[in-house]
């Protein structure tokens, strides 16, 4: 017997129709790429996404077909989030970060038909356009007047203010399968080439509920969020599309990702809650801390995409007075997993036990199935201590990649994360590594995380990452590779003598490097396998 309940199908556009009925004077602020502040309401959005899905049709372009996005967050590439999407068709943001042989490799992977972007993106086009024969339009995310001179010649050129002014803010939002692509994203792949995660219009609102719940975001119409994370990351980790969800004020960083930028933006906007990668928040936690700032109004932080060191959970929480919400999750997770927040149970705890829950990556949010499993696939112990692969599966998790020649990635019905964890008998999970991160000495795993957030930890140090150096003893043993705090003088011994009595004696990395910056990926991850290329192998050929 089927439930006699009405089957209305979970579309983003409806995201969108619901803010702007009940919350349509509620604001949305851009900093531009021109460097000004721009405001608009979700009222105003949903007429300018009418009138995009408007200018997609008068295009010719069909239900799916791919629109490309080279843009920073802001009201222009919200607007496309619901007019492409709502109109059927899907968004494939793309990180500009990204090398232009990779970006066209992937324009062309897709099949663009049109490609939106900012102007800062314009050497990108011009690099890419010759080689991208599908595209048929590049839609510059400006008025006609600010064209860039140096794409006249390009065939295709249009200018979005001009594509918008033409057209009607009317538009009957189709309704179609809630299953139908709604978004593509690649991964940003550190071998090979990246493969493309096709979202749903129904893993996505389903997402955005997930989001918005009170032990994940707790997102509400009395919040300003700042998605410092990028929307061509994960879709912002699905704030845009939460923040529709609950009637959340919008504040949108654009290009501007330094300490003092955020800052000045965040103070002027009454921003509640803030998301992103931990390299980012060093910077705002630098400018903080250097100028003796504090952000009265932000409440809390969400850090994820990479492990957030304690020391930083820390000074966000001593110093600054913001509590700090440790995410994990991943491109093909739409991207949430866990989020870290704490359980009644664990309120009459000592401050420093509360702590020693909330540096883990946390637990499960509903719609995400976890398991913890060695390298036979047999289930560890939900110890806190017993380590393995991590399979995840869920509604709003990957089946498989966008035309992908290769099977399918799933194991028995579960997508293997790639991460190594312990998960702890209330269902807290600790990432210990990226399977390819971890170290193995003398068939023990050392988690290079650890050695980092130890590192972390000395005053002296701004960014540690942890490698394994082949050894011809142990296979492999971690060197450490660190950026100096500015002003700092700590060298190699006093370093290494930091450890004693932290971890297990034979887990002290061997060696130290000092160097002047470590090397980001487009997502603001560490490249470790460029720093193993840089200086593992270097080294131990040195040392043999
Ligand atoms: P991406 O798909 O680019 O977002 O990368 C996902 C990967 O980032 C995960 O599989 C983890 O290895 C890593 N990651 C994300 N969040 C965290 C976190 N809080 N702590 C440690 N690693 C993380």
């Amino acid at each position: 017997m089927l439930g006699l309940m009405q089957d209305h199908p979970l579309l983003i556009s409806g995201l969108l129709d619901f803010a702007a009925r009940y919350h349509g004077d509620t604001e949305i602020v851009s900093r531009r790429v021109e460097g000004d502040v721009h405001r608009t309401t979700y009222a105003q959005v949903q007429r300018r996404a009418a009138q995009c899905a408007n200018a997609l049709d008068a295009l010719g372009l069909q239900a799916q077909d791919r629109v490309g996005t080279l843009a920073w967050n802001g009201y222009r590439h919200f607007e496309l989030y619901y007019g492409v999407s709502g109109s059927e068709r899907i968004l494939h943001t793309i990180n500009p970060r990204l090398h232009p042989d990779q970006i066209a490799w992937i324009v062309n992977h897709a099949d663009d038909r049109m490609v939106c972007f900012d102007l800062s993106f314009a050497p990108i086009i011009s690099a890419i356009a010759p080689r991208c024969p599908g595209v048929r339009h590049w839609v510059a995310l400006c008025a006609p007047e600010a064209l860039p001179a140096e794409l006249s010649a390009l065939p295709g050129l249009l200018s979005y203010e001009a594509l918008l002014a033409a057209q009607s803010a009317q538009y009957t939002w189709p309704v179609f399968d809630e299953n139908t692509a709604s978004s593509l994203c690649y991964t940003s792949g550190t071998t090979g080439n990246p493969k493309g995660v096709l979202y749903s219009h129904r893993s996505t609102v389903l997402h955005a509920y997930a989001a918005a719940l009170p032990d994940v975001m707790n997102l509400s119409a009395r919040d300003s969020v700042l998605p410092v994370v990028p929307m061509f990351h994960v879709n912002a980790w699905g704030v845009p599309y939460a923040a529709a969800l609950t009637g959340t004020k919008l504040v949108f960083p654009g290009p501007a990702l330094d300490g003092k930028s955020l800052f000045e933006l965040m103070q002027a906007e009454g921003v509640t809650l803030a998301a992103g990668v931990p390299t980012v928040w060093l910077g705002l936690l630098n400018f903080m801390r250097d100028n003796a700032l504090r952000l009265p109004a932000l409440q809390r932080t969400i850090i994820g995409g990479a492990a957030a060191a304690p020391a930083m959970i820390r000074a966000f929480e001593e110093e600054l007075g913001i509590h700090v919400l440790h995410a994990w999750g991943m491109t093909e997770m739409s991207p949430l997993g866990t989020l870290c927040s704490l359980k009644n149970k664990h309120l009459a705890l000592s401050k420093e036990a509360q702590f020693a829950i909330q540096v883990k990556q946390g637990r499960p949010i509903f719609g995400v199935d976890v398991r913890v499993v060695d390298g036979n696939g047999t289930d560890l112990p939900w110890d806190g201590k017993s380590t393995g692969n991590l399979l995840v599966r869920g509604p709003w998790i990957a089946s498989d990649y966008y035309r992908s020649d290769d099977p399918s990635p799933l194991q028995d019905g579960w997508f293997p994360t790639g991460d190594v964890v312990s998960i702890d008998p209330d269902g807290y999970i600790q990432i210990t590594d990226r399977t390819k991160d971890v170290i193995k000495s003398g068939g023990e795993w050392i988690s290079s995380i650890e050695l980092e957030n130890i590192a972390m930890a000395h005053p002296g140090v701004a960014m540690a990452a942890c490698i394994a150096r082949p050894d011809p003893k142990w296979d492999e043993r971690p060197l450490l590779v660190v950026v100096r705090r500015e002003g700092s003088t700590l060298d190699r011994a006093e370093l290494l003598q930091f450890y004693q009595g932290k971890v297990a004696k034979w887990m002290i990395p061997d060696d130290v490097v000092f160097v002047p910056a470590i090397p980001l990926g487009a997502t603001g991850k560490m490249l470790k396998n460029r720093l193993r290329e840089q200086f593992a192998e270097s080294q131990s050929a040195a040392a043999g």
